[in-house]
């Protein structure tokens, strides 16, 4: 580092792992020894480290190990879903300490979801955990920096709702609102990825369909924040299908869970939820598995072309349907390696998302982690 790191800068090097001793920390920053002992003293009484004598020893005095603190705080979150909001609080290292689920239609509208979102976190929270930042994912296009609901398809009620301002007034911390697609793929790749790639499409199949753009580490959001909206992309041979954009053979039409359902009810198989579809995909059933299979054909066109725009390293499939992997993700394969450029495919990985169920909250708490504790913000908060 060209000049001196701040105590901000130390709190990564320890929260990384890159330093665990003093003398770690004065190795990398280039720090004298009481530069670094004011830092690490300073973070210590702040509560963001601590510091336990398990070091090796080298005969004499073990040193000090450093450690970030991941119950100095916490952080609620709500991942948003049309029908079920999964409500969670989390510790600082994106841990989930409590969770519940509920049933509500997000349709309510803000005035109802977000007061029982408020006194959801207050209750698993019970007075205790000092609050460092607030994250919530929704089924919507979100102006980022704003946390304005945009375009909302499932969430008409929501449109140009700034949500940010309702919660900080209560809780009165920074607030984080992202589309949840968005949210998952930085959950996805920081968790899973961060250290071996920098460039990942995730695309997350259930009742709709949308992407997430992970480009040079960081999420693409386009002008507005609509990147990555890959549902209404039409495909070919379609059949025909209206969607509920207006246009003929959207992506989402014929191959999100809800043209699964509907595929399968037509020839006639009672299937009631994607779960008695997933149940027929596990054992073995050739019809489903052969709707699922093309749907992952039609999928896999519109992938093919976001693989050619973008060249990402990997491209991991997340929600309901990719708990349909097998079927899913050969149908997907066979055109994506048919139709996207050599370059581009040449050492591309397709994977399933590996956070499970939970991955909205988690990916909740590292958006508002990245926040919070960022060098920047921790030197900030000690002016
Ligand atoms: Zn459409």
């Amino acid at each position: 580092m060209s000049r001196l790191a701040t105590p901000g800068e130390v709190l990564q090097l320890i929260r990384s792992g890159e330093a665990v001793t003093r003398a770690d920390i004065g190795r990398v920053t280039g720090l004298s020894r009481p530069a670094v002992a004011h830092r690490v003293s300073d973070l210590l009484q702040r509560g963001l480290i601590v510091e336990d004598a398990e070091g090796p020893s080298t005969g004499g005095r073990p040193p000090m190990r450093l450690r970030f603190h991941a119950g100095g705080g916490v952080v609620p979150v709500a991942s948003l879903g049309a029908r079920r909001t999964q409500i969670a609080i989390c510790d600082l290292a994106g841990e989930v300490l409590h969770r519940t689920d509920i049933d509500i239609d997000v349709e309510e509208g803000p005035g109802v979801v977000l007061p029982l979102l408020m006194d959801t976190w207050e209750k698993l929270l019970d007075g205790r955990g000092d609050v460092a930042g607030i994250g919530l994912g929704v089924p919507a296009t979100v102006e980022f920096a704003a946390g304005r609901v945009e375009s909302a398809r499932v969430m008409a009620s929501w449109t140009g709702v700034v949500i940010p301002p309702v919660i900080a007034e209560r809780f009165g911390v920074p607030v984080l609102v992202d589309n949840d697609v968005n949210v998952i793929a930085m959950g996805e790749h920081r968790s899973v990825y961060a250290a071996e790639l920098d460039d990942l499409l995730f695309v997350k199949v259930s009742t709709r369909i949308g992407a997430g753009v992970i480009s040079g580490g960081g999420i693409l959001r386009g002008a507005l924040g609509a990147a990555g909206e890959i549902g209404h992309i039409p495909v070919r041979d379609g059949g025909g299908v209206l969607c509920r954009c207006g246009n003929l053979d959207c992506v989402d039409s014929v191959a999100s869970g809800t043209a699964i359902l509907r595929d399968l009810r037509a020839k006639g198989r009672d299937v009631a939820s994607l779960a008695d579809v997933t149940a027929l995909v596990r054992a073995g059933d050739a019809e489903t598995m052969a709707v699922v299979r093309q749907a992952g054909r039609w999928l896999g066109e519109v992938i093919s072309g976001a693989v050619n725009l973008l060249n990402p390293a990997v491209v991991v499939l997340g929600g309901d349907v990719a708990e349909m992997f097998q079927p899913l993700v050969s149908g997907v394969r066979e055109i994506v390696y048919r139709r996207s450029t050599q370059l581009a495919t040449r050492s591309l990985r397709i994977e399933r998302g590996r956070l499970g169920p939970g991955a909205g909250i988690t990916g909740c708490a590292l958006m508002v982690l990245d926040h919070v504790l960022s060098a920047q913000a921790v030197d900030a908060a000690a002016r």
